[in-house]
């Protein structure tokens, strides 16, 4: 913890007896002060949220219970709505698994993770008006303070006979002191501003469960007062008070997706993800056969901050016959689809089950292929009949899709449908169809060429003659794409071709009488660049560059190599083949001087390798070097100062 993260006690006597007073978090002051004025305007959201943690907290007491029976009482936990129109409060009281003391002074006085780099955007998009991100970061309790002037929480947790209030005007403080509490839960009661007293209304608060909050699999009551009918229990004469049951407690997963309207499936989305915004898509499955399960899966708009943490909690939620077991369930599905946000209920797992066990469970096994089939056939779906809304999926999650392609084969031909990718041809992104569609006649694979961004491989001169041709070329930019990438060797028949492999081959044989020997020049360039080259030989790619660096054929692009280099600490560039366009006149020149045994060419030879280097992105490891070196070649010719023996006019004396 980090001092942020603590509440700091403000009285000297911190007797958990008394009553206590502690600073908010500096970071829940002012996400307090983001959701009041970023929501005011749909205040009444404070509903759904607080309702959706009553939910989670009767799902965590029912958990427990699988092993501790004794933590559940006789009666079937609710949640309930009390409106007091006398003391214009409402408190929503739920028999969830309650909070401790210590619990409520960090669950409610500060936000998880505020303090990292993500949070600080999160705040930052928020004060822009967009509050999306923040919702990821669990504000929703503070939602109370759109109506509310004070919120009083009195909560007991389960296994304890201590209940504790907590209270807040929501500016910067809060108090903590013991309270009573009959039951195991927690009331929370909200002072309301006058101008929210409606959500005393009965009307309003049945419409505001039935839209926002009617999916969820407990029940809820509400207190409501009834002309006298021989009952009696308290309240005004001739009117009768009791509880009446205002959802029908049916899983939304559990209903027919006939009966289910797109709104429906928004607010459990928002529940169960404390999303602000809708969905992208959805899928609501039930199989049935020799497994039983049921579940919906979500595509979110926009990707949670730590999509590509290691380790980072996300994804689906697991029901075993209606009991809450785990959120997160990773097992459920496979990495590359870990952007998917839902529920998934079992009728097969014992209710005991373990990470661990989920890990080699069967089940789990048929369920996670199950989801990654309907999961594609949407995001298929999406594809050919959104494009928008699928290039914006692409742009948000393509680079955990691509990840499929390399970590489970067995997609990889799926997956290959849905990627996207930038190219040669304009500024859209393409697909292996569309690009195989508009291939020329005699083109018969698939070229690419990965790079660190799309200037860079652009003006490669590997592309010389793939352009020439009229071919189409990938660009792969993403960092994950080199090793993706690998994991898609061929599709529909054709072959996906580096164009930085070394045995790219663009001729169409009768080129090759033209091209000389290498002869001499071969030894020359060897002994000129020992270390840096691991072979030369003529080029049947290059149409304008002199030369270019190609990669052997078990080799990495240049700069994932640099990159695994450079973590061994080893900074210099990996040998590669060196070849040389046979047609461009300063290589004419250059192998006609070696013929000649001239001398002094190293100097070209050093240049055209630096040239090689530069333009295909890679840096140069001493560029004031070669920079000295290109001026010293530049004024012998200009200024016709022959500084070497042999040394002179490049050009004139390839053609003389
Ligand atoms: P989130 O629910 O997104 O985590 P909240 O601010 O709404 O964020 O709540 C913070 C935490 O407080 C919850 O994660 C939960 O642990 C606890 N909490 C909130 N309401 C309740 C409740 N009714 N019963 C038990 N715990 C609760």
């Amino acid at each position: 913890m980090n001092d942020d993260q603590l509440s700091t006690p403000m009285s000297e006597k911190t007797q958990v007896s008394e009553k206590t007073e502690f600073e908010f978090q500096a970071s829940v002051t002012e996400v307090l002060r983001l959701v009041i004025d970023s929501l005011y305007s749909n205040p009444e959201i404070f509903l759904r949220e607080l309702v959706s943690n009553a939910a989670d907290a009767i799902d965590k007491r029912k958990f427990r219970a699988i092993s501790e029976p004794e933590i559940l009482g006789e009666e079937e936990p609710k949640i309930r709505l009390i409106p007091d129109r006398e003391a214009k409060t409402l408190t929503i009281e739920d028999d969830g698994i309650g909070m401790s003391r210590e619990e409520l002074i960090e669950y409610l006085g500060t936000v998880a993770h505020s303090g990292t780099r993500e949070f600080a955007k999160a705040i930052e998009e928020a004060k822009k008006g967009d509050f999306q991100l923040i919702g990821q970061f669990g504000v929703g309790f503070y939602s109370s303070f759109l109506v509310a002037e004070r919120v009083d929480v009195i909560s007991r947790a389960a296994g304890s006979n201590e209940a504790h209030r907590f209270s807040s005007d929501g500016r910067s403080s809060f108090t903590v002191e013991p309270a009573e509490r009959d039951r195991v839960g927690t009331s929370i009661t909200l002072h309301l501003k006058e101008d929210c007293l409606e959500y005393l209304e009965e009307f309003r608060l049945r419409g505001l469960i039935r839209t926002h909050s009617d999916y969820l699999p407990h029940p809820i009551e509400l207190k409501v007062r009834r002309p006298k009918s021989g009952g009696e229990e308290e309240g005004d004469a001739g009117e009768e008070v009791r509880f009446e049951r205002i959802n029908d407690g049916k899983a939304l997963w559990q209903k027919d997706p006939k009966e289910l309207e797109a709104e429906q499936y928004e607010e459990f989305y928002k529940h169960l993800t404390h999303d602000f915004e809708a969905p992208l898509a959805y899928r609501h499955f039930r199989v049935e056969g020799t497994m039983l399960f049921s579940g919906i899966f979500f595509i979110p708009k926009r990707p949670p901050f730590d999509l590509f943490t290691e380790g980072a909690a996300h994804g689906m939620r697991l029901y075993v016959k209606r009991v809450f077991i785990m959120d997160n369930c990773d097992a459920l599905i496979p990495r590359f689809l870990r952007f998917l946000r839902g529920v998934v209920d079992s009728e097969d797992l014992p209710l005991n089950v373990s990470r661990e066990i989920l890990q080699d469970s069967r089940v789990v096994r048929t369920i996670s292929k199950q989801i990654t089939k309907r999961a594609l056939d949407l995001l298929d779906e999406l594809a050919a009949e959104k494009k928008e809304e699928y290039l914006e999926f692409w742009r948000a999650y393509g680079a955990v899709l691509k990840e499929g392609l390399h970590f489970s084969p067995e997609y990889a031909n799926r997956i290959a449908k849905l990627v996207r990718f930038e190219s040669s041809k304009g500024e859209g992104l393409v697909s292996l169809d569309e690009y195989i569609e508009r291939m020329p006649e005699g083109q018969e694979s698939i070229y690419y060429i990965l790079g660190a961004n799309r200037q860079l491989v652009e003006n490669s001169p590997h592309l010389e003659g793939l352009k020439k041709k009229g071919y189409e070329v990938l660009f792969l930019t993403d960092p994950v794409d080199a090793f993706a990438i690998e994991g898609l060797s061929e599709y529909e028949g054709k072959k996906l071709i580096s164009a930085m492999d070394a045995d790219v081959d663009l001729s169409d044989g009768a080129e090759d009488e033209e091209t000389p020997e290498l002869g001499k020049l071969e030894a020359k360039i060897k002994s000129a660049l020992a270390g840096k080259i691991s072979a030369v030989r003529w080029s049947k790619r290059l149409t304008d560059s002199p030369a270019c660096l190609v990669i052997p054929p078990s080799g990495l692009p240049p700069y994932l190599e640099r990159l695994l280099r450079a973590r061994e600490g080893e900074m210099s560039e990996p040998p590669r083949t060196l070849e040389l366009n046979p047609k461009h006149p300063l290589i004419e020149a250059i192998r006609e001087k070696v013929e000649a045994g001239e001398e002094g060419v190293e100097r070209y030879l050093e240049a055209i390798y630096g040239q090689a280097l530069l333009s295909e992105g890679s840096p140069v490891e001493q560029p004031a070097k070669l920079a000295s070196l290109l001026v010293e070649l530049l004024t012998e010719k200009l200024a016709g100062q022959a500084a070497t023996p042999g040394g002179g006019d490049v050009r004139r004396e390839s053609e003389g």
